[in-house]
């Protein structure tokens, strides 16, 4: 059983390679909105999280 990074609840999700995620699905989620809502509100060229596919 694994913890997630964000919330610490335990995390029962699995990734393809077997493998206890990092985080909850919830956060997995959030941590998703936050970068599709900073995508839309940042516009430094040189960002990294703008600039990562
Ligand atoms: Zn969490
Ligand atoms: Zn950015």
């Amino acid at each position: 059983m694994a913890t997630c990074d964000r919330c610490g609840d335990p995390v029962e999700t699995k990734n393809n390679a077997g493998h206890y995620r990092d985080k909850c699905w919830p956060c997995i989620e959030e941590v998703a909105d936050e970068e599709t809502s900073h995508r839309e509100t940042c516009d430094g060229p040189d960002c990294l999280i703008c600039s990562t596919p």
